[in-house]
C-alpha cells in the first residue's frame, strides 16, 4: 500500500498488526513523506516530500525471539547488496546504517512484536533511503548526509521491487538459519573495519577500541585495551574516535 504522507510507516504497520488478528502474509507500506519518521531510541528520521524512498515491511517469523538481535544486520546486508547491484556502492556502519562516501544514505529500524494467538514473532522492518538531499533538509538534520540521485531517476516501482525481492529472500533464509550465514557478507561491507571507535550510550562512552567486524549473532567485536568485547546493538551508537 502506498500513501503520499503519513506519520511513520513503521508506526502504521505496528498499529495494523494489533488490529488484524491472525494474519500470515507480509504487509508493505510505502510513503513519499513522513511527518514523524522514527530512528532508534526515540531519534527521528527526517525527510522532504519525494526526496526519500521510505517503506516498512511487516514479516512473520517462526524463529526464536533471541535470534531477532541479528535481524537489523541481515537487513543491512540485503539492502546494501541490492544498492551495489543498482550502481550505488554502500558500506554498513554497525549495526545497520548504510553509508555512501562515509555519510549516512539510509537508516533501518526494526521493531518486533509477538502474535498473541500463537507466539510467532512479527518484525516491522522500516527503511528510509535518501534519493535527493535538499539543502534545507540537510540543515535540519544537522550533519553531513548522503543521497543517491541516480536512484531518484530510476522507475520507483522497479527500485522497490529490486529491494523487496532480495529482502524477502534474506528474511526467509534468516528465519531458517539466523544471522550466522550473513556474518561474512556483513563483514565484507563493514564501513569502519579496523578503525578506532567509541561506543556511546546517550552520549556516555561505554567502550573504546578497534572495530573488527561482527560475530555469528551480529554482535560488534571490539578489540579494547582490556581484550576483545562483544557488543549487542540495543540503543548504543558508534562513532569514530
Ligand atoms: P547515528 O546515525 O546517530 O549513529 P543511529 O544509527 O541509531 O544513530 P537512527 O536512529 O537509525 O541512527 O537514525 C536517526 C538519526 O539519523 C538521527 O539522529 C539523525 O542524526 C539522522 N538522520 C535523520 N534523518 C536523516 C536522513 N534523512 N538521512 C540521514 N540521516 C538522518
Amino acid at each position: 500500500e502506498a500513501v503520499f504522507e503519513t506519520g511513520s510507516t513503521n508506526a502504521d504497520l505496528l498499529a495494523r498488526l494489533n488490529d488484524l488478528g491472525t494474519l500470515s502474509g507480509p504487509l508493505l507500506r510505502i510513503a513519499d513523506q513522513q511527518s514523524a519518521g522514527r530512528g532508534r531510541a526515540g531519534r527521528s528520521w527526517l525527510s522532504a516530500p519525494g526526496a526519500a524512498l521510505m517503506f516498512s515491511l511487516a514479516w512473520r517469523f517462526q524463529g526464536p525471539l533471541h535470534r531477532m538481535t541479528g535481524l537489523p544486520m541481515a537487513v543491512g546486508v540485503a539492502l546494501a547488496e541490492t544498492l551495489a547491484g543498482l550502481g550505488v556502492p554502500v558500506q554498513i556502519k554497525w549495526p545497520n546504517d548504510l553509508l555512501k562516501g562515509g555519510d549516512k544514505l539510509a537508516g533501518i529500524l526494526v521493531e518486533t512484536c509477538v502474535d498473541k494467538t500463537d507466539g510467532a514473532i512479527w518484525a516491522v522492518i522500516g527503511t528510509g533511503i535518501n534519493l535527493l538531499m535538499p539543502d534545507a533538509l540537510e540543515q535540519q538534520i544537522g550533519r553531513s548526509v548522503a543521497a543517491a540521485p541516480w536512484l531518484a531517476q530510476m522507475d520507483r516501482n522497479a527500485l522497490v521491487a529490486a529491494l523487496l525481492s532480495r529482502l524477502a529472500a534474506v528474511l526467509a533464509e534468516f528465519d531458517d538459519t539466523g544471522f550466522a550465514p550473513f556474518a561474512e557478507r556483513w563483514n565484507a561491507l563493514h564501513a569502519w573495519h579496523g578503525r578506532e571507535v567509541v561506543l556511546l550510550d546517550d552520549g556516555q562512552v561505554l567502550q573504546q577500541g578497534r572495530a573488527v567486524g561482527v560475530d555469528a549473532i551480529g554482535r560488534l567485536l571490539l578489540d579494547t585495551a582490556g581484550g576483545r568485547v562483544e557488543v549487542l546493538s540495543g540503543d548504543v551508537s558508534l562513532r569514530l574516535s
